[in-house]
């Protein structure tokens, strides 16, 4: 096939249901799996599609504080306020355009966070030939009714989304079924307009999270597609010709008679482990996120350049795992220490002092660190996020 030019598209995702079949008193959309709302997950799903001209989500407004947190940093549309029925909610999303739209929309359950890359590139497709697709996925299982009557299931298909239409075609149905309540989806009214829906084969993985049970099978499914990342880093800071009474190391306050340089506090084992925890996850380094040029740095505590770091893994729905870090330095001796900065940056991290290691070495009078003229520190963090492809 000749390759065409992305199509451009809208995406809208009703996302305004209390889930009710859930039994949880947070809306399945807002459950966490992963460590990541499940609406944030589909979302991300859609975000990275060429030819997306703009993605809304149809919110109850009770729930704006959850969408806040879920959204925090995607600089999306204001949401749309939804109704009472599924039906009513896109129909208010659809107020967001003309009636006489030419351009496609996707409408996508916010609860269906597993749609493949493949089946949303294939229904895009078959968008370029048709006014109206859905995803749909054949059915494994033999069919009966219950007097056991076997159904041909080679005719039967399991109606998934997204489902696309061109707008106005979409508006047009709507329209004509304004006071019908029975349709539980888009392609389902589109059908009964008389406009054909082409289905297009999806898998069984693009299931939609409706029970308790099923929110513990995507939380199995996203566990088996995190990987492990491992990042490094480095870092030196001098000491200053004048005296002083201590110098900040690993989050604390040791006694030392030399004053160490830097643009913040100077702690060389912070930023050292800041900078692994940014390149596990290939956010540049500390210098990138808070340049020494930048006046408000200055003096900083460099725990904020630590939880920072901490918080861009979070929001990945990543987890730092282990962190080892190694001090160089010939003076102060870190022995007496190394218990306390353990406690502190596991604190900082809001994690079990057992997965942070502390060591220290000495360069045996060699090299800079061996004429005492600075602190050098070397970190690795381990870190386990979502598959990022
Ligand atoms: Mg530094």
């Amino acid at each position: 096939m000749s390759k065409r030019e992305p199509l451009p598209f809208h995406a809208l995702i009703p996302a305004a249901g209390n889930g009710s079949r859930m039994g949880l008193s947070t809306p399945k959309q807002y459950c966490k799996i992963g460590g990541k709302m499940i609406l944030r997950h589909t979302i991300e799903k859609f975000l990275p599609l060429q030819g997306l001209i703009s993605l809304r989500v149809i919110i109850n407004p009770d729930h704006r504080d959850l969408y806040n947190e879920a959204v925090a940093g995607l600089n999306l549309p204001e949401p749309v306020t939804g109704a009472g029925t599924r039906k009513q909610s896109v129909n208010a999303g659809l107020d967001c355009f003309d009636a006489d739209d030419k351009n496609y929309v996707l409408i996508h359950d916010a609860a269906r966070p597993f749609v493949s890359h493949q089946a949303l590139h294939d229904l895009l497709n078959t968008l370029q030939t048709s006014d109206a697709a859905t995803l749909a996925a054949p059915i494994a299982d033999t069919l009966i009714d219950t007097k056991y009557n076997r159904l041909n299931r080679d005719h039967i298909r399991a109606v998934q989304t997204p489902q696309a239409f061109r707008i106005s075609l979409l508006k047009k149905a709507h329209a004509a079924f304004e006071k019908n309540e029975d349709f539980t989806d888009d392609a389902g009214i589109v059908t009964a307009f008389g406009t054909t829906v082409e289905l297009v084969t999806s898998g069984s993985e693009n299931f939609k999270i409706t029970t308790a049970e099923d929110l513990i099978m995507a939380e199995r499914i996203l566990a088996s597609t995190m990987e492990t990342r491992t990042g490094m880093g480095f870092d030196v800071h001098a000491f200053a010709p004048e005296d002083s009474t201590h110098i900040r190391l690993g989050g604390i306050d040791i006694p030392h008679a030399k004053k160490m340089l830097g643009h913040s506090d100077a702690d060389v084992v912070l930023h050292a482990l800041t900078d692994a925890i940014l390149g596990a996850i290939n956010e540049g380094d500390i210098g990138k996120l808070f340049p020494p040029s930048d006046i408000q740095w200055k003096g900083a505590d460099s725990e904020i350049f630590l939880k920072e770091a901490a918080n861009r893994v979070a929001a990945k729905g990543g987890k730092i795992t282990f962190a080892d870090i190694t001090i160089i330095c010939e003076a102060p001796k870190i022995g007496p220490h190394r218990e306390a900065m353990q406690t502190r940056i596991a604190a900082i991290l809001g994690l079990p002092e057992s997965r942070i290691s502390i060591k220290a070495t000495t360069t045996e009078s060699l090299g800079f660190t061996g004429r005492r003229e600075g602190i050098a520190c070397q970190a690795v963090a381990n870190i386990t996020l979502p598959s990022q492809d």
